[in-house]
């Protein structure tokens, strides 16, 4: 843990990524971890037949009921002790923000302002026909009424922003991240199994660049010996780092410094 506090003081330039094993401790279950979401059948289906593409477009009803208890009850869920302490260590100037393989919107509500979503995000929709914009908040009383969200203007299907299977990884965003993980001094690696490709393969962005890899998850993961530091224990870590993190000044540059 004082290896952890000292990289953290020490390097110039953090990113983090994270991924569901971070959700967990709101209550959201974990993709595909033992209990994960992936190893459901809903109805016959199994969750990576929902979120795929495909399955969308040919049963939007099916989706939208199956997504109803999940994706359109955000509100629902609160930010846990490390969406916290991410926020704080934001605010304070020492990360540069999170990339993340969440779609629960959740790091935003926790205090940091710079979350790029790998996965997309349910924030927004669009219309499939003439792209018109529509946010969460008006899709989602639509979605738990039981009804098909379309567009007010054309009737097209809307769809959230989130990137099903068959779609591709926004590229801007997987450039950036690649970008930044290489120029990171250290690498914060949380809830991620790193088994989903390409988001999997950023940590390897940072060690080939000379940056260092701290990982936190549950399972082994198939880049743990290149990381510097490896813990299981996310709550642990961080009920550890909380109370470290708010004895610290904010760097000169931080946001909560440019506030004032
Ligand atoms: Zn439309």
């Amino acid at each position: 843990m004082e290896t952890l506090k000292s990289l953290l003081l020490k390097s110039e330039n953090i990113v983090v990524f994270t991924g569901a094993g971070v959700s967990t401790l709101s209550g959201i279950r974990d993709f595909r971890g033992k209990d994960g979401l992936y190893k459901i059948n809903w109805n016959g289906l199994s969750v990576e037949e929902i979120l795929s593409i495909d399955f969308f477009l040919s049963e939007p009803g099916l989706f939208y009921r199956w997504a109803k208890g999940f994706i359109y009850q955000l509100e629902k869920y609160e930010p846990n002790i490390v969406h916290l302490a991410l926020g704080r260590l934001f605010q304070k100037g020492f990360i540069r923000g999170v990339y993340t393989q969440n779609i629960d919107l959740l790091h935003q509500k926790g205090g940091v302002r710079q979350v790029w979503e790998l996965h997309g995000s349910p924030a927004t929709h669009h219309c499939l026909s003439c792209g018109k914009t529509y946010t969460y908040d008006t899709i989602a009383p639509v979605v738990q009424a039981d009804a098909i969200p379309h567009c007010t203007i054309c009737k097209g299907l809307i769809k959230p922003d989130i990137v099903f299977y068959g779609e591709q990884l926004n590229k801007n965003i997987l450039n950036k991240a690649y970008q930044d993980m290489s120029e990171a001094h250290l690498a914060l690696i949380l809830g991620s199994s790193l088994t989903v490709q390409p988001a999997a393969g950023l940590p390897m962005a940072t060690y080939y660049h000379g940056g260092k890899i701290v990982m936190v998850n549950a399972n082994e993961t198939p880049l743990d010996r290149y990381a510097q530091l490896r813990f299981s224990d996310l709550k642990d870590v961080f009920e550890q780092l909380s109370p470290w993190i708010e004895t610290l000044n904010p760097k000169n540059d931080s946001p909560s410094c440019q506030v004032r």
